[in-house]
């Protein structure tokens, strides 16, 4: 079957920025994924939608349509005494905080703190690849159809259990035992 909305698709892919390779899938452990639910980046299931198990692809993607554009005002400083006291100790790099964008009323965003110097932490509420054009290389291993219960949960199963093939689940709701009943709630 050729990939379009609700395709549960396996692929392996090499992405690359600036001509450098950032990360790619490990072949014995493809990526599986309901397309059509934004779940990889918009420009990606866009160039492979129509196309087979065994296609090959070579694309870039815009940051609009990948990790989105570079926004400096999600750039900040904010001084460590700003932060509610119980979490001001646990302020240093890698701490994340959500907060309302600096100049977008009622947008929360998730910011990362890259830096405390002299009581102001800097943080950064940009994707790590935002503002980056995005290459592709993407092999389709398999199209299959969805389960009804794989697009009620939004998530594939792959025969242990919710989630991905070993077991393990990203998804909220869901139990990181693997459970192969699939016993565990939705909401
Ligand atoms: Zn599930």
């Amino acid at each position: 079957m050729r990939i379009a909305k609700d395709a549960v698709v396996t692929f392996n892919y090499v992405v690359s920025t600036e001509g450098k390779e950032v990360d790619r899938s490990d072949p014995a452990n493809p990526l599986i994924y309901i397309h059509g639910r934004s779940q990889m980046v918009a420009g990606l299931e866009e160039r492979i939608e129509g196309s087979e198990a065994g296609s090959h692809h070579e694309f870039s993607v815009p940051p609009e349509k990948g990790y989105g554009v570079f926004d400096q005002d999600l750039e900040v400083g904010v001084p460590v005494d700003a932060f509610p006291e119980q979490f001001r100790e646990r302020i240093m790099p890698g701490f994340r905080f959500q907060a309302e964008h600096p100049s977008k009323d009622g947008q929360m965003v998730v910011f990362t703190v890259s830096s405390v110097d002299d009581g102001k932490a800097r943080a950064s509420g940009n994707h790590p690849m935002a503002g980056k054009t995005l290459s592709f290389v993407v092999d389709v291993v398999a199209v299959r159809e969805a389960t009804a219960e794989e697009l009620e949960h939004g998530h594939i199963h792959g025969g242990v259990g919710c989630g991905m093939r070993d077991g393990s689940c990203s998804g909220d709701h869901c139990s990181r035992d693997g459970d192969d009943a699939h016993g565990h709630d939705h909401h």
